[in-house]
Order: C-alpha cells, then structure tokens, then sequence
C-alpha cells in the first residue's frame, strides 16, 4: 500500500501514521523527520534547511523531492509507503507522479485530515506542553509565532495538493477533529473502503 497523509501543521498525520505503520507494516516516510535528522547530523541538505526550518518556511521543492527519490528507493520501502508532510506543493506532487512511473508503481490513496484551524495554535501549543513534560526535547517550530508561518506557508503553497489528487480520484477526507482512536477508525475505514 502507498498512502499519503495531507493536512495542515498540527492536524495529526504523524500520530495517525505510526499507527498505520504498526499495523500494516509498512515505513512511514516523513519529510520533517529527514530534514530535521539532516540538521542535527549537519550534512550539506542540513546546512541549508536549518533558516528555513526555522523560520516556519518551506525547503526547495529540489531539495525535498531528492531526499524522497532516495528514501523510496530502500528495501524496507518496497512494498508500501506512508508519506507524512510531502508533497507539500504541486510540484513536489508532479514530482512524485514521475518518479512513480518511472518505477511502473502507483499511489493507493490519499487521505487528508480536515481540521479547523483556529484550534491548532491550541493544539500545538498542547504537543510543545506535552513534550516538555516528558522531558522531551521541544521542536523550535513549534513556537506559536513560527507555527503561524507554517500554517501559512499550508495555506499558500500546500492546499493546491489536495484538489490535485482529488481530480485524479485518489482523495479520501478524513474529519480530524474527532478523538485520535476515532480518527484511526474512520482511516481504517476508508482504507477498507
Ligand atoms: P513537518 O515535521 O512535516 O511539520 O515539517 C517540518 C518542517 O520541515 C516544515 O515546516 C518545512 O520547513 C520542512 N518540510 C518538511 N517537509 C517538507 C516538504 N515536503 N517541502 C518543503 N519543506 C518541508
């Protein structure tokens, strides 16, 4: 199975997808993952994301399509996919089409969590809390102030992607302002479906 997860910052991809991950089995593919372990490793891609990352912007479109061309291409990736925060603009998602075919593989579908955005300032202000107390570390981007940019940046550049794969059929909405268990049925459901 190959899924995408669409949805704004704070709406719950990650959450649900290591979900999915344990039960079907397959690697979740999160692009903010690899850049921020890029970062911390200080490779080249790293260098140059850092100010962006920072500052709630988004990476170049070359940057990211190159990590994923890579990340697909590994064994545990053969069969099936979760891609967490990419594509995050449509040419990143033109990108991913190619890519594919060149591989003769094909997107199962795509699911985006609908959430109101007024209450994800609340909710990530919640994760910075969370994390906090179980003495985790605190993502910078999660400052109120540098996940407004993100928000925007969804707004601007990301919420083209979904009328993209709708047009193709591929799309699925997911209410994501139900209970995380809720949430996870609803996506089983449609996944089923
Ligand atoms: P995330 O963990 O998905 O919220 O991503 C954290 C940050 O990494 C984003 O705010 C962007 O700066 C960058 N990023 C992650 N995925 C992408 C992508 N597909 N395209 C551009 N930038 C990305």
């Amino acid at each position: 199975m190959r899924l995408i997860f669409l949805g704004p910052p704070g709406a719950g991809k990650g959450t649900q997808a290591t979900r999915l991950v344990e039960k079907h089995g397959i690697p979740q593919l999160s692009t903010g993952d690899m850049l921020r372990a890029a970062v911390a490793a200080q490779t080249p891609i790293g260098l140059k994301a850092k100010s962006v990352m920072d500052a709630g912007g988004l990476v170049s479109d070359d940057i990211v399509v190159g990590i994923v061309a890579d990340r697909i291409e590994e064994p545990d990736a053969r069969k099936g996919f979760i891609l967490d925060g990419f594509p995050r603009t449509l040419a990143q998602a033109e990108a991913l089409d190619r890519l594919l075919d060149e591989k003769g593989l094909k997107l199962d579908v795509v699911l985006e969590l609908v959430v109101d955005q007024s209450s994800l300032v609340d909710r990530i202000v919640k994760r910075a809390e969370d994390s906090k107390a179980a003495g985790q570390p605190v993502r910078k981007d999660d400052d109120p102030e540098v996940f407004k940019q993100r928000l925007e940046a969804y707004n601007r550049d990301t919420a083209a992607v979904a009328p993209y794969y709708n047009e193709r059929g591929l799309l699925k909405k997911i209410d994501g302002m139900k209970s995380i268990d809720e949430v996870t049925a609803d996506i089983e459901q449609a996944l089923a479906g």
